[in-house]
């Protein structure tokens, strides 16, 4: 899918620094919540005081210290600690009832934190905070909150007026074909199909022009194509600028996509690339298969260089432990050859992101379990 994305470069916005309004219309509300209804209440107990950005150049993005959301007694999640980079995509990740939503809201300004701190856009979230916050932000929930019996267009009409966005119809018209549906606009939102609904959503959260984009669980219930198409969409956002920060269940949707991500079951597990991950979390394997057992594994495998150890995965599959695949493979399939052996392959295994993610939080439950 080719779109027009890149009209929402923010490398051609003028930032505002906060606490300023250059364009003189607040963008309040562009944090869409949930349901069908127009801007997110604020925060009850936001309360007026000063916005004091300290965002400045290589300033994080987002980022959050110490927090927690409590509901009562339930913890929604705990010492939540990380920081996004101005431009990256930052994945978080972890099963039903992690607080991945939760946390989204709170650094939305929609409910406030038990605790901690965070910084959102570069501007601390205290209560007097929320709306220079969220004029700079979008959240595209799980569910799009569109207006069925509206059209495409009467919808983003809807949603630019109460935002307040400036020129709406530039707006709307650089909304829609970002997200590729210019020839759509005269469509009802509940004539249409689910994968384009949430583009119809993704352009709503777009109207804001947001510098951070929450997106939550995007290609919940998508299918391939579709949800590829929402993956070009958030690749091409990327590209133009905006940090862009994204709950997913779909690993290999996070594997692609993100730049960082945080494995979040109640408390963070893990941050880190998705590499990084894995090479931390897993040994790195050779595996060798041959026609018959070799007849003495021990003299083929031991010894040569690279390799830490090795054992037998069936009557003719061997799982090498190696420090470096590069050197330990070459000397592994001399050494093969030289033993006679007939080779049907040799190859380094590849743990995924989801290899990752399974580990930490079966890990997790097992804690919980206890
Ligand atoms: P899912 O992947 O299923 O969407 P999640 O990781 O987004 O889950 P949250 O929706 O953030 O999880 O919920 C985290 C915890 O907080 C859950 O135990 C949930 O029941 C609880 N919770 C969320 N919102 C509220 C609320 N308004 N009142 C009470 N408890 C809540």
């Amino acid at each position: 899918m080719v779109s027009d994305v890149g009209l929402f470069g923010r490398g051609d916005r003028h930032r505002r620094p906060a606490g300023s309004d250059a364009d003189g219309s607040p963008h309040e509300g562009a944090a869409g919540g949930s349901g069908a209804g127009g801007p997110p209440p604020a925060v009850d107990s936001l309360v007026d005081g000063p916005v004091t950005a300290d965002g400045g150049p290589g300033a994080p993005a987002l980022s959050a210290s110490g927090l927690s959301k409590l509901f009562g007694d339930r913890v929604a999640f705990r010492d939540v600690s990380f920081e996004v980079g101005a431009g990256e995509v930052f994945g978080f990740l972890g099963p039903n009832g992690a607080g991945k939503t939760t946390t989204v809201r709170t650094l939305g300004t929609l409910i406030a934190p038990t605790s901690g701190s965070a910084t959102v856009a570069g501007i601390p979230l205290t209560p007097g905070n929320g709306v220079d916050i969220r004029r700079r932000i979008s959240i595209m929930p799980e569910s799009p909150g569109l207006y069925p019996r509206l059209s495409v267009l009467e919808n983003l009409e809807c949603f630019a007026e109460l935002y307040g966005t400036p020129d709406p119809a530039g707006r709307i018209d650089r909304a829609v074909r970002a997200v590729n549906l210019a020839d759509r606009t005269g469509d009802a939102c509940g004539a249409l199909s689910k994968g384009l609904r949430q583009r119809v959503a993704l352009a709503r959260a777009l109207l804001s022009d947001p510098e951070i984009l929450f997106l939550d669980e995007p290609t919940a219930g998508l299918d391939p194509v579709a949800a590829r198409d929402v993956h070009e969409l958030i690749a091409a956002l990327s590209r133009s600028g905006v940090t862009i920060f994204l709950t997913t269940h779909r690993l290999a949707e996070a594997e692609r996509l993100c730049d960082r991500v945080a494995i979040l079951n109640t408390t963070v597990r893990t941050i880190g690339r998705p590499a990084e991950l894995r090479d931390r979390l897993f040994a790195r394997t050779l595996t060798v298969r041959t026609l018959a057992p070799l007849g003495d594994p021990g003299r083929v495998f031991g010894g040569l260089p690279a390799v830490d150890g090795w054992r037998q995965d069936g009557p003719v599959a061997y799982v090498l432990t190696v420090a470096d695949a590069t050197v330990a493979a070459p000397a592994v399939t001399r050494a093969l050859v030289k033993a006679g052996a007939d080779v049907l392959s040799l190859g380094e295994s590849h743990h995924s992101l989801e290899d990752v993610y399974l580990e930490l939080i079966e890990d997790s439950e097992a804690v919980r379990g206890e």
